[in-house]
């Protein structure tokens, strides 16, 4: 299926010079999300994957369903003061500011394989932050999926050492 027809392109959003990659036509088509969700798992399958990670918030629109198809379970990364027991964070940079990611302390036990799911790959800041978290926890990132990989970020040379696969690239 070609799911780049099924995504939105928005100049402007959310400020001048950014074109926003909208998901919600996707997410709208049955079809196109059955599609979508059928083949992140497919890409998945192999690597014997424990647990599905993704990230606030389209990370899990797009995450728990990978999660029942591969048939394991899925953790939140959360922004703060969301997860009400004991968590980790990480803090990482942004191009202005930075931001800080918490997942609950007892989810990842050491030597489960994760796969790390999110809508979108832009600097990848965030899925690297998701990443070390993980590794700090004793896990390991056996793969990491998204829909859309912006290309010219070049976010796959500073994650060289993780298997990526995205499904549709600006
Ligand atoms: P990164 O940390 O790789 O620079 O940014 C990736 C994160 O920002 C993802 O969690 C993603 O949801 C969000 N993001 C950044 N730009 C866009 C965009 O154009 N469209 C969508 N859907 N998400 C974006």
């Amino acid at each position: 299926m070609d799911f780049k027809q099924h995504i939105a392109s928005i100049p402007g959003f959310p400020k001048e010079g950014i074109i926003f990659r909208d998901v919600t036509p996707l997410l709208e088509d049955k079809d196109a999300f059955k599609a979508c969700i059928d083949d992140l798992a497919a890409h998945a399958k192999d690597l014997g994957v424990d647990v599905v990670v993704g990230p606030e918030s389209r990370g899990f629109i797009f995450g728990c369903p990978v999660a029942l198809e591969l048939e394991c379970g899925f953790v939140p990364i959360r922004k703060p003061g969301k997860l009400p027991r004991e968590t980790v964070s990480k803090k990482y940079d942004l191009e202005y500011g930075s931001n800080e990611i918490f997942m609950h302390k007892d989810s990842i036990k050491p030597g489960m394989k994760v796969l790390i799911v999110d809508d979108l790959l832009a600097t990848g800041g965030t899925v690297e932050a998701v990443a070390a978290l993980i590794e700090e926890m004793g896990g390991e990132v056996v793969g990491m999926e998204f829909v859309i990989e912006l290309e010219e970020l070049k976010a796959t040379e500073k994650l060289s050492k993780y298997n990526i696969y995205s499904q549709v690239k600006y």
